[in-house]
């Protein structure tokens, strides 16, 4: 597929060193896409309107006033913010605000917005676990607004994407497909909670490359063919790797591999376009090279 990648050095910005969501992440991450140099497009702040969609007027005053303190604090346990993080989370929104239009224009087939803060957590009222702004549901409402009548998520994160499930709850137009660690983080995404167009499936603590091949080669292409999407989007989180500290979860690089590469098959199969959007992944190296590995089978 031809493939863009969205950027920008103020994603480097929001930062506390000695947490796991911090800016070595996206320097290891990029690493790959330098060195294979892919096109890279600067995103621009995603439009207030569109934030309004997902976020209530309460949350994005709240994340904007309390970015004026200097020193990192915290939304929640885990959540941190400086005084980039504003601009930060504002840029990430607007990277797959941006990354639809895109597609919409046929100049790619294939985005990859390479952003944090990370965002499939992020409620509509409230930060959690190191997201700030729902990003995947920013493409998915833009999408939509673009004439792209259904959207397919897909969520390989190795946690589940509790803010984007509950965005899309209730709309049909928007499937919302997830493998996760369960339980786990945040405790959402049990196959009760599953809808005709919401499938959790969850994965034991322990599964490897031989549960996730079962899946994505299986009810992952037979749910996306059915539901015939006309974009897919893709959370794309790389803790599900074996060598992740946060994530018991045993999925090799030959797995993210097969996980990625059965995604892309399914774009092509349905000739449709397909945005990727950086989640989380806390193990550089492993990060490093799901990058390259990721970016290797979209072009192919
Ligand atoms: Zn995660």
């Amino acid at each position: 597929m031809k493939l863009a990648v969205i950027y920008d050095d103020v994603f480097l910005k929001h930062d506390l060193p000695t947490h796991p969501e911090n800016a070595l992440r996206l320097k290891y991450f990029m690493k790959p896409i330098f060195e294979a140099e892919l096109p890279i497009i600067k995103p621009k702040q995603v439009s207030y309107e569109l934030l309004r969609a997902i976020h209530s007027e309460n949350y994005i005053t709240d994340v904007i006033t309390s970015c004026r303190e200097r020193a990192p604090r915290f939304f929640d346990p885990d959540t941190y913010y400086n005084q980039f993080t504003c601009d930060s989370a504002l840029m990430a929104a607007g990277a797959n605000e941006l990354g639809v239009e895109i597609l919409k224009s046929g100049e790619f087939d294939a985005v990859f917005c390479a952003v944090r803060p990370p965002g499939h957590h992020a409620e509509r009222d409230r930060a959690m676990g190191f997201c700030i702004f729902n990003n995947v549901a920013v493409a998915a409402v833009k999408a939509l607004s673009l004439d792209f009548e259904r959207v397919f998520i897909v969520d390989f994160d190795a946690h589940h994407g509790n803010g984007t499930q509950s965005t899309f709850y209730d709309n049909p137009n928007v499937f919302y497909f997830s493998t996760h660690q369960y339980p786990f983080y945040p405790g959402t995404g049990s196959e009760k909670e599953n809808n005709d167009h919401i499938l959790n499936v969850p994965m034991g603590e322990g599964s490897g490359d031989r549960e996730y091949m079962e899946v994505y080669s299986g009810i992952f292409r037979k749910t996306v063919r059915e539901f015939e999407p006309e974009v897919i989007l893709v959370s794309a989180g790389y803790d599900l790797h074996s060598d992740d500290p946060l994530t018991g979860l045993e999925v090799s690089d030959s797995g993210v591999e097969f996980v990625v590469s059965q995604i892309v098959e399914s774009a092509k199969e349905l000739s449709v376009p397909i945005l990727f959007t950086l989640e989380g992944g806390y193990n550089l190296r492993a990060l490093e090279r799901c990058s390259r590995i990721s970016m290797n089978v979209i072009t192919s």
